[in-house]
C-alpha cells in the first residue's frame, strides 16, 4: 500500500526513480520485519512445544541398571490390619480368599464393619464361610451425640458388636472433620461425651484403630512447594484449612489428649498418625505414649523414601508397628513387601499423587518383620487364630 502511495507520489512530485527506489527499500524493511516476527513466535511455539510438560506427564523411564527382588508375596503370612469391605456381609468372600491366598494374606482385617445387624451380618458371613480368616472391626454412629443417652447407648451398643464378634473399634476421620453434635458443633477428638467409649474398649481388651486428621500439606498453599500438589489437583475436596475445620496441629493434639487419658486402651494411630515423614517426632511420641501403636497404611512411601532412617525407626519400635495397607487393590501389596524386606534401590510406588520420588528397600531383619507382618497383630488385637502363623 504504501509502496504504491510512494509511487503515486513520485508521479505527481515528478522526483523520478529516486523516490520508487526507496519507496521499494521501505517496503523490503517492513515485510523482513513482518518475517521476522513470524519466525521468531514459530519458534518460542516450537521451543514451548519440545521443552515445557507436564508434571503429570513427566514419568520418565528409569536407566539406573540394579539389583531387582520383584515379590509377589509376603516372606511370611501376614495380617492386613487396615482393610475396608462395606459389603463383607453380602459378598462371596472366596473372590477375597483368592486375592489374599496369593500373596500370603492370612488374616485381613475388615475396619468398616459398622454396627448392629449389619455387623452382624458380616460376621455371620465370615463364620460360614471362612471364620479364621477375617477381623471385622465395629464402627460408632455419632449421630446424635449431645442427645441425653447418647454416650450410654453407643456404650451399649459396642458391647453388643463385641459380643457378636468385632474385634476391634474403627474410628473415621470424620470425628474432627465433619462429627457435628445435635447442636451444629463440631465433635472435637477428645470430646469429654467419647470418654465411656474409649474406656470401654479398654475394659473389652479391644484396640482402637483411630484415623485423626490428614497429611499436613493439605493445609499448606496449594502452590509449587507442597509436596501434595498433585494430590490436591486431583482431589480438591482435600484442601484444608485452619477454619476447615480447624489447624492440623489442633485435631492431632486431640487425638493424641485423648491416647493420654486412656492409658489402659490400646490405640493403633493409623497411617502412622501422619508423622511418616517425621520419625523422630514420631519416636518422641511412641515414647510419651506407650498405649499407641501405629499402621503403615498409605504411608509407605513416607519409608521407601528414607530407608536406613526408617528401618532404624522400625527396628527401635519393632513391637508397635503393623502391617496395614488401607485401600483394597492386591496389585499394590508387591510394593509394600519390597520395601519392607529387601535392599533394591531406586524403584517406583504405585500413585503419583503420594510420591512422585522412588522406593528404597529397608531389608529389616525377619524377626522385626514377622513382628510387623503379624506378631504384633496378634498381640493387641483378640480373637485370631494363631495356628495360621510360624513361631
Ligand atoms: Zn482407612
Amino acid at each position: 500500500m504504501i509502496f504504491y502511495f510512494k509511487v503515486l507520489q513520485c508521479f505527481f512530485q515528478g522526483t523520478g526513480a529516486l523516490y520508487i527506489f526507496e519507496a521499494y527499500l521501505n517496503t523490503i524493511m517492513i515485510k523482513n520485519t513482518i518475517l521476522t516476527a513470524i519466525l521468531l513466535l514459530a519458534s518460542i511455539f516450537v521451543y514451548a512445544q519440545e521443552e515445557q510438560m507436564d508434571f503429570e506427564k513427566y514419568n520418565p523411564v528409569s536407566t539406573l541398571v540394579v539389583p531387582e527382588h520383584i515379590l509377589s508375596e509376603s516372606r511370611f503370612p501376614f495380617i492386613d490390619v487396615h482393610s475396608h469391605h462395606w459389603r463383607m456381609g453380602t459378598m462371596d468372600l472366596t473372590e477375597l480368599i483368592t486375592e489374599m491366598d496369593k500373596m500370603n494374606m492370612a488374616v485381613m482385617v475388615n475396619l468398616s464393619g459398622g454396627n448392629g445387624d449389619r455387623l452382624k451380618e458380616m460376621m455371620d458371613n465370615v463364620n460360614q464361610n471362612y471364620p479364621n480368616r477375617f477381623i471385622v472391626f465395629a464402627n460408632i454412629d455419632f449421630k446424635g451425640i449431645g442427645g441425653a443417652n447418647w454416650s450410654d447407648n453407643a456404650v451399649k451398643q459396642l458391647e453388643t458388636d463385641v459380643k457378636n464378634g468385632a474385634g476391634g473399634l474403627k474410628i473415621y476421620k470424620s470425628l474432627g472433620f465433619s462429627v457435628q453434635d445435635n447442636e451444629g458443633i463440631r465433635v472435637a477428638v477428645d470430646d469429654p461425651r467419647i470418654d465411656p467409649i474409649w474406656a470401654k474398649c479398654g475394659e473389652l481388651g479391644i484396640p482402637v484403630l483411630i484415623h485423626s486428621a490428614d497429611p499436613e500439606p493439605f493445609w499448606f498453599p496449594h502452590d509449587e512447594y507442597n509436596e501434595r500438589w498433585l494430590e490436591l489437583k486431583q482431589r480438591p475436596r482435600r484442601k484444608r484449612s485452619d477454619t476447615n475445620p480447624a489447624p492440623w496441629e489442633q485435631i492431632i493434639q486431640e487425638q493424641h489428649n485423648v491416647f493420654k487419658k486412656h492409658p489402659e486402651t490400646k490405640f493403633i494411630n493409623a497411617h502412622l498418625g501422619w508423622y511418616g515423614n517425621d520419625l523422630a517426632k514420631l519416636a518422641e511420641l511412641m515414647d510419651a505414649m506407650p498405649n499407641m501403636y501405629s499402621e503403615i497404611g498409605a504411608v509407605l512411601a513416607e519409608l521407601g523414601r528414607q530407608p536406613r532412617n526408617a528401618s532404624a525407626f522400625l527396628i527401635k519400635y519393632q513391637d508397635r508397628i503393623m502391617f496395614g495397607k488401607d485401600s483394597w487393590a492386591p496389585d499394590e501389596y508387591p510394593v509394600y513387601f519390597r520395601v519392607l524386606e529387601t535392599s533394591d534401590e531406586y524403584f517406583d510406588y504405585y500413585r503419583k499423587r503420594h510420591a512422585f520420588w522412588k522406593m528404597y528397600g529397608l531389608d529389616l531383619p525377619d524377626e522385626v518383620l514377622k513382628k510387623i507382618y503379624y506378631k504384633n497383630a496378634l498381640n493387641i488385637i483378640p480373637g485370631i487364630d494363631e495356628s495360621l502363623f510360624p513361631d
